[in-house]
């Protein structure tokens, strides 16, 4: 496989500023905030992106939707948050690795660009 950036952040060979790590999920603060509380949560596992995912999956996405509304929580989001899933050129996926973005700490509009 190519190197992968975000392999290489759940492998602690490249620094982030990591909010959470257990067995199958690492999440860091973007580099970049789109918002004040801007946060990633990736699965370790190398997973290129939504349109990769199969029926063996269904257990690593549900746990990947409740480790985020633990990790919002954890960031005092109480007022709300967005969770996003880029997807592919169109969805604005700029790193295939699949990553699920916590924006939060201020409010979102809608629709999104
Ligand atoms: P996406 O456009 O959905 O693929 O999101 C990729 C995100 O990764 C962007 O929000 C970037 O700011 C973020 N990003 C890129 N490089 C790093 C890095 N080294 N550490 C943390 N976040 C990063
Ligand atoms: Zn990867």
């Amino acid at each position: 496989m190519a190197s992968c950036l975000f392999c290489d952040i759940a492998a602690g060979e490249i620094p982030a500023t990591q909010v959470h790590a257990d067995e199958d999920f690492v999440a860091f603060r973007d580099i970049d905030p789109k918002a004040p509380t801007h946060v990633l949560v990736i699965p370790r596992r190398h997973v290129t992106g939504l349109d990769r995912l199969g029926d063996d999956d269904v257990d690593l996405v549900g746990r990947l939707l409740v480790t985020a509304t633990r990790i919002a929580s954890a960031e005092g989001l109480t007022g709300g948050y967005r969770f996003v899933i880029n997807c592919g050129d169109d969805g604005g996926q700029t790193v295939h690795h699949l990553h699920l973005h916590i924006l939060g700490g201020r409010a979102m509009k809608w629709p999104p660009g």
